[in-house]
């Protein structure tokens, strides 16, 4: 037992203290430096002389119990290699061995009273065992080895046919140990899981289905379902494949419970591995379940994709837009009889006069000194007779005694600018067209007018002007006819414009669209412009925001693997009947069986092509970033539309 003295650090220590018992040449065993815990040495050891080896072969339930314990949280670990430690995976092997052949009936047995202690540890021990080896299998080289060791590989086939998942530990016994196959039986090549091979797949089916069919426990059902998939995926076990499958019919049952991924994962790989079976479609497609899982597979697309709402610009840029009501602006100019006034009066009061007439207060703006100048000077020149100019000096001087904030500076720059700021000239607003005169059916001449008052006094003199014996309105195309020259007069008042624009309705828009090609504007003819854009052309759609996950795409290849299946057309050669005379070379036998085929596929093709028209509205709103897989929906769409018309 040197090993095991060497195994526990205790013994060693006190031997080094006392300094007499190893000689000076004796290696120092080597110091613990913060290990973590599970990586010590001794455990992992390869070595037949394993610490956990020796304990688990020794029989003393303390040390099974200790060995158990320690491997299973060792086994999770990638330093626990079974290989390595020669006679482990046997010594665990006999645990499960024992509850296949025995335990499982006394455990039956005892079921309704509280067990024996020793037959609950040893009940303990078994699933603890198979608890490691299945995870153990999940590493490569470990699956690999028990691939290879045939006491495993029995113990896994006795124990799916033996055992029935009808209680809490079978269940979780079963589990473990379906886990475990599924490990080994990826590591085997297709021969190897032949009927003569090292491990016979095909009979795993029949007692795998029997558990998916009858257990509802959903670890365990995920657990089969997958290594069914990968039983069935093998082409040498493809004659197992049918549509009578209970797994088969399991999956379609459980696919509906959309939220649980990992089991419609499953459930959709299953689904998958039998409908890739080309023969296999023409038969699924008479399923009466049919119907129904395509419906809940479109669901599923529709459930799991992500959407966000995409703005398009129709135009490259935003529409020209110009104003509803064209104002004109002019500067104010004093009419000639103010302007008589203000040249009669005396300087400075004169100019204090005609810049109040000419200007305004404005902070942010500025008239050139030159500009404000000669406007003085062009106005009065011709005037002197009746008030001398003052200077320029004075001018520019007197501002500020009119608009206290105008200021006469000079800016600096190349060149310097001479400037008054604070001042700005008056605008008014000129609208044309508004104060227009339109007598004479459209053809008075006269100017336009700036405001309603003065248009009135223009209509009065127009009035005035015609025969008082004519009552007929002559503005524009009036058709009125007023009985006397004073109804008349009323009359013209509802020609006349009210001083302010009118007012613009709510829903009318405070521009006008114009057309994209060029067109004046305003026109005389603004009917005949062509049609401006839309005002706001901007289009909001839903887009996919990111890839479909993995069971969206299964789905997706299963919805396609069916439609192709409906909608194929014909491709046999064309047969000899009334009206055709046959593919030539081609002896036609006109067996029962043959025929009987024929009709088969036609009411197979039927039924998939009415599902698919039953799902077309929701198949409508599925969207896929992907333009091939999009491309695939599409054609589903067009050729579901066209059945439905022909239906029709
Ligand atoms: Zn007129
Ligand atoms: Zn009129």
């Amino acid at each position: 037992m040197a090993y095991a003295a060497a195994a526990t650090p205790r013994p060693i220590l006190s031997l080094q203290k006392s300094g007499a018992a190893y000689p000076t040449a004796y290696p120092l065993p080597p110091v613990r430096q913060n290990l973590p815990d599970d990586y010590e040495r001794w455990y992992t050891e390869a070595s037949a002389t394993n610490r956990m080896l020796l304990s688990l072969r020794s029989g003393i339930p303390k040390e099974v119990n200790w060995a158990l314990e320690r491997m299973c949280r060792l086994s999770n670990n990638d330093q626990f290699v079974l290989k390595n430690i020669i006679g482990l995976t046997d010594a665990l092997v006999e645990w499960p061995e024992w509850y296949i052949a025995r335990g499982v009936d006394l455990c039956h047995l005892d079921s309704m009273f509280s067990m024996p202690s020793s037959l609950s540890r040893q009940k303990r021990h078994a699933l603890e065992a198979i608890f490691i080896l299945r995870n153990a299998s999940l590493t490569e080289p470990n699956a690999q080895f028990l691939a290879t060791h045939t006491r495993t590989l029995h113990m896994i086939r006795k124990a799916l046919h033996r055992i029935k998942a009808d209680s809490d530990t079978n269940s979780e016994f079963l589990l473990h140990v379906v886990d475990l196959a599924y490990s080994v039986i990826s590591c085997l090549s297709i021969d190897q899981q032949q009927p003569g091979g090292i491990f016979s797949t095909a009979s795993l089916i029949e007692p795998l289905e029997r558990i998916v069919e009858t257990s509802n426990d959903r670890a365990l059902i995920i657990t089969v379902l997958r290594t069914l998939t990968l039983i069935i995926s093998n082409p040498k076990n493809v004659s197992y494949n049918t549509t009578t499958s209970p797994a088969l019919h399991a999956s379609i049952r459980y696919l509906p419970l959309l939220s649980d991924t990992p089991l419609v994962s499953s459930c959709l790989d299953h689904i998958y591995a039998h409908i890739s079976h080309a023969p296999m479609v023409k038969s699924f497609l008479l399923l009466p379940s049919m119907p129904g899982l395509l419906k809940v597979l479109v669901t599923l697309l529709l459930r799991e994709q992500q959407e966000e709402l995409e703005t398009v610009d129709l135009l490259p840029e935003p529409p020209k837009t110009a104003p509803a009501i064209v104002t004109v602006r002019q500067q104010c100019e004093p009419t000639p009889e103010e302007l008589d006034r203000i040249a009669n009066l005396a300087e400075p009061e004169r100019s204090y006069e005609w810049m109040r007439s000419l200007f305004m207060s404005s902070d942010a703006e500025e008239v050139t000194q030159v500009e404000f100048w000669s406007l003085y000077r062009d106005t009065f020149s011709p005037r002197t007779d009746v008030q001398p100019l003052l200077s320029a000096a004075d001018v520019i001087k007197n501002v500020t005694q009119v608009f206290p904030t105008a200021q006469a500076m000079v800016l600096p720059g190349q060149p310097q600018r001479f400037v008054i700021r604070g001042i700005v000239r008056k605008m008014v607003d000129v609208t044309k067209e508004r104060f227009k005169c339109h007598w004479n059916r459209s053809t008075c001449t006269s100017v336009t007018f700036t405001s309603s008052g003065t248009l009135w006094t223009h209509v009065l003199e127009h009035l005035s002007a015609d025969d008082a014996t004519t009552t007929a309105c002559q503005w524009g195309s009036c058709p009125y006819t007023a009985l006397s020259s004073s109804a008349l007069k009323f009359h013209c008042t509802t020609h006349i414009p009210s001083p302010e624009p009118p007012k613009r309705h709510p829903s009318q828009m405070e521009n006008i669209t114009l057309p994209l090609t060029p067109y004046p504007h305003p026109s005389a003819t603004p009917t005949k412009r062509p049609i401006p854009p839309p005002p706001d052309p901007q289009l909001v759609f839903p887009q996919p925001s990111a890839d479909p996950p993995s069971t969206s795409l299964t789905a997706l290849l299963i919805i396609r693997v069916l439609f192709r299946a409906s909608f194929a057309s014909t491709d046999a050669a064309p047969r000899a009947d009334e009206e055709h005379f046959g593919f030539p070379g081609v002896v036609e036998e006109d067996t029962e069986e043959e025929m009987r085929d024929v009709m088969e596929d036609e009411m197979s093709r039927e039924k998939g092509r009415k599902a698919f028209t039953g799902v077309r509205n929701l198949i409508q709103e599925v969207r896929v970033r992907d333009p091939a897989l999009m491309a695939w929906i599409g054609e589903i769409i067009d050729v579901s539309l066209d059945e439905k018309a022909t239906n029709v």
